[in-house]
């Protein structure tokens, strides 16, 4: 805001900037987006959803067992819930599968590890692979590492995410999971292990994806938990360590799955839509209800509390359960691929995909003529906790790509203090999901998205209109 504003104020100075330019919000749509709110707050909607996609659904590996019983029970929702259009658009990946994986470590001592494999590890050879550990602190200090110190062995990441409200020692544990495994494949490790990239305490490691170079290495990589991370440190402190490992897990051909969608369509403006959502996959180790069966019940409630208002908003409401983010945002790209054509009548989005604890920050990437816009959402948004945020949104993860390609963005942050406690484990249930705080969320997503579809005027998406931003998070 601190950069944005000026410039809408200079360019009104200035005269560059007619009034009529100017983006608004009509006072009658402030008071709906009220009613809206208060109603989202006593609104058990997204609960009820969750809990049934977690219960009746569970699991979402991309490409698994429950990919497509996942996109039936999203169909039926929407429909039940009275969105007039649901479609699906089909998303192609390679198809992981995890099947089995173990680890101990077998000298100085032996002492079974809490293990797990990262989507797109390839397996172990048959028996397994038992190497010593050299344990880096760092991805730098693995990239400064020699070849004659790694090679033929386990290559060990160590370093302790801290939690924090906006999440950010998550920057340092998720390159050590999605990039590290490459960096030590070149230099001709046997294997990679991890500390989790998580805050808990708990034998529960937490999985995620890796990426390998086009062509170059891959190895075995997996994660460990936070209290295994702790004894492979304090027996390295003893001395060497050999550690056995054991993935049987791997690529099997390519999977088509897809982003499914419903909307509301607008009474004005039905070619200009207003996209909210969340993705439908999540990893197999938990049911995936704070990663992003919150984020799926969020928005499918927040755009049901629109759609049962006497009178249909101006422009539509697109609601998406994007497939595939976890192992590489293939629904998010294959949307804005699908759509960069359109980018200009997605007038406003935001994906939400960081849990359902509290919001308390909305971050824009809008243009400056629309900053009187997001002041009036701040007015209806401000008696929930949200705070007006510094920095630029890019929509959350599948968004982004769009948001690449010109559209306005929100980003809207939860209080993600005990986000990474449960992010990517067996422990990510239903039970970490808090009713109201959930409800919360569906308040902040039905008003600003309600403001949007009322707005006079735009937010600035246009083809490249938001390029400077780049992939910014
Ligand atoms: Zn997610």
């Amino acid at each position: 805001m601190l950069r944005a504003l000026p410039c809408a104020l200079i360019a009104l100075l200035t005269g560059s900037v007619s009034a009529a330019e100017i983006t608004t919000i009509p006072d009658a749509a402030v008071k709906q987006a009220i009613a809206l709110r208060d109603q989202a707050l006593k609104d058990g909607q997204a609960y009820a959803l969750l809990e049934s996609l977690t219960t009746e659904v569970g699991p979402r590996l991309a490409g698994g067992v429950n990919d497509e019983k996942a996109r039936n029970w999203a169909i039926a929702q929407f429909k039940q819930l009275g969105f007039d259009k649901v479609w699906s658009e089909p998303v192609t990946f390679p198809k992981w599968v995890r099947r089995s994986e173990s680890a101990s470590l077998v000298a100085p001592f032996p002492q079974p590890l809490a293990v797990t494999a990262l989507g797109y590890s390839p397996a172990t050879p048959k028996g397994g692979v038992t190497a010593p550990i050299v344990m880096f602190n760092s991805l730098d200090a693995l990239k400064a590492a020699k070849r004659d110190d790694v090679k033929g062995k386990i290559v060990f990441v160590s370093a302790r995410m801290k939690p924090h409200r906006d999440g950010h020692d998550y920057g340092i544990g998720s390159p050590i999971r999605s990039r590290g495994p490459a960096i030590a494949a070149e230099l001709g490790a046997a294997a990679y292990v991890l500390r989790s990239a998580g805050t808990d305490s708990h034998r529960l490691p937490h999985t995620g994806v890796t990426q390998w170079k086009e062509g170059g290495p891959r190895i075995p990589a997996a994660a460990v938990s936070n209290p295994d991370a702790d004894l492979i440190e304090a027996a390295l402190r003893r001395g060497s360590v050999q550690l056995k490992l054991q993935l049987d897990c791997g690529i099997e051909g390519d999977y088509t799955g897809a982003n499914v969608i419903g909307e509301i369509t607008g009474s004005e403006k039905p070619d200009e839509v207003v996209i909210m959502g969340g993705h439908l996959d999540s990893w197999d180790l938990g049911t995936g209800a704070i990663d992003d069966g919150a984020g799926v019940s969020i928005g499918m409630a927040a755009g049901a509390l629109i759609g049962h208002l006497p009178q249909a908003p101006r422009r539509s409401i697109r609601v998406v359960a994007f497939a595939n983010e976890e192992a590489g945002l293939y629904g998010g790209k294959a949307y804005a691929a699908a759509h960069k054509q359109e980018v200009s009548k997605h007038v406003l989005g935001s994906e939400s995909d960081f849990g359902s604890d509290r919001i308390w920050r909305l971050s824009a990437s809008v243009k400056p003529e629309s900053l009187p816009a997001i002041d009036k959402m701040m007015q209806v948004l401000a008696p929930l906790g949200v705070e007006r945020g510094m920095g630029a949104g890019n929509g959350g993860p599948d968004l982004s790509p769009i948001h690449a390609e010109g559209m306005a963005a929100l980003s809207l942050t939860n209080d993600g203090t005990r986000y990474f406690d449960y992010h990517h484990t067996a422990d990510d249930t239903l039970d970490k999901v808090d009713p109201e705080q959930l409800a919360q969320n569906v308040a902040v997503y039905v008003s600003w998205a309600y403001m949007a579809a009322q707005a006079d005027g735009d937010f600035g998406s246009a083809p490249g209109a938001f390029k400077q931003n780049g992939d910014d998070d």
